[in-house]
């Protein structure tokens, strides 16, 4: 059972884990389009941000550095747990505009609790050895952070690779030349549709490692309880927002459905705050009802993993009938159980 429970000091506050950190896209474009859920979904007092977006929008980093903090740029309380990416998913056609240093400066001032390092994520597109210059790439600015970090927040070495083996190398190699108070996966979003490879990665990393394992970017319906199974202790998603966009209502246990082939009900199945008080018109037309509730589809999913462990039921049971109603994501899972009881 690699499925674990445990509790980050963090200089804003403690966080218990396993946990997920919506995506905030403060930054990103001119209007932040993520909803208001800190103090509305209790699960979630804790937040992702893109360092290298905020730190490139002038007038926000004016503010920021002229005595507002970001916890009021982003009108939640102070303390709220920020997660600062480096922003590296940028740079996967981009050239690199930053350095470790001043990453690390930013993530600073934005007093930021856990500080991902800067990386140049691979692409399935990019010729073997462009995405070796990467990965090598990607281990020297971490190892760089390192060097320049003091001060209580979490270091996580940003990790990519596409075999198992790279990825055992590179944490090993991190261990023994940095000082990381964990790991942060990347590069898997443009593969996440080949579960098997995600799950053999995810779980080289888990066992090159004890420490915080996050993954970056898969934090969606389906992944959120293979990623609790195989041990990772956090992840990240927009997938609430993404799903909104298209109209899409994610339900948990199930995945997501397009509002427009939802058309005779009254009423949606869900009893969360939005879709327990209103009408399935009425939240059609409202896609940040719509973004609301698919948030709250994922602390529900997340809630569900936990009372299973937490009430001693049998969690591969549970799974079983999760991943029952998809070919693919089922044979995943298979593979994930047979690997974990390789371990055991
Ligand atoms: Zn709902």
């Amino acid at each position: 059972m690699l499925y674990r429970r445990r509790e980050l000091d963090l200089p804003n506050g403690n966080l218990d884990t396993p946990v997920l950190f919506p995506v905030r896209n403060l930054g990103k474009r001119s209007s932040d389009n993520t909803p208001t859920y800190v103090g509305d979904i209790p699960d979630f007092s804790s937040a992702i941000i893109n360092a290298r977006s905020i730190r490139n929008r002038d007038p926000m980093w004016n503010r920021l550095t002229n005595g507002v903090t970001l916890r009021e740029e982003m009108d939640v309380p102070e303390d709220t747990i920020v997660f600062a990416d480096s922003g590296g998913f940028d740079f996967t056609s981009g050239e690199v505009d930053t350095t470790p240093k001043e990453t690390l400066e930013t993530q600073r001032q934005l007093n930021a609790d856990i500080y991902g390092t800067v990386d140049v994520p691979l692409s399935r597109k990019n010729r073997a050895a462009e995405n070796q210059d990467r990965i090598e790439q990607s281990i020297q600015f971490a190892l760089e952070a390192s060097d320049h970090h003091d001060g209580d927040s979490l270091l996580l070495a940003s990790v990519h690779g596409y075999d198992p083996e790279t990825i055992r190398n590179n944490i090993q190699h991190l261990e023994k030349y940095g000082d990381f108070h964990g790991y942060a996966l990347g590069s898997l979003v443009p593969i996440r549709t080949d579960y098997e490879k995600v799950t053999s990665l995810v779980l080289a990393a888990r066992k090159a490692t004890e420490k915080h394992l996050h993954v970056y970017g898969l934090g969606g319906l389906v992944y959120q309880p293979l990623l609790l199974y195989l041990g990772v202790d956090s992840f990240d998603s927009s997938a609430f927002i993404r799903a909104a966009g298209n109209r899409n209502y994610l339900i948990p246990g199930f995945g997501g459905e397009e509002l427009q082939n939802i058309e005779e009900m009254e009423r949606l199945p869900c009893p969360c705050p939005i879709c327990g008080q209103r009408t399935l018109d009425d939240i059609r037309q409202d896609r940040t009802a719509l973004t609301q509730h698919n948030l709250w589809a994922l602390a529900t999913e997340l809630r569900r993993f936990r009372y299973v462990a937490e009430s001693e039921r049998d969690i591969e049971n549970y799974l079983d009938l999760r991943f029952r109603g998809n070919e693919v994501t089922q044979r995943a899972y298979k593979t994930a159980k047979q690997q974990i009881r390789r371990l055991v």
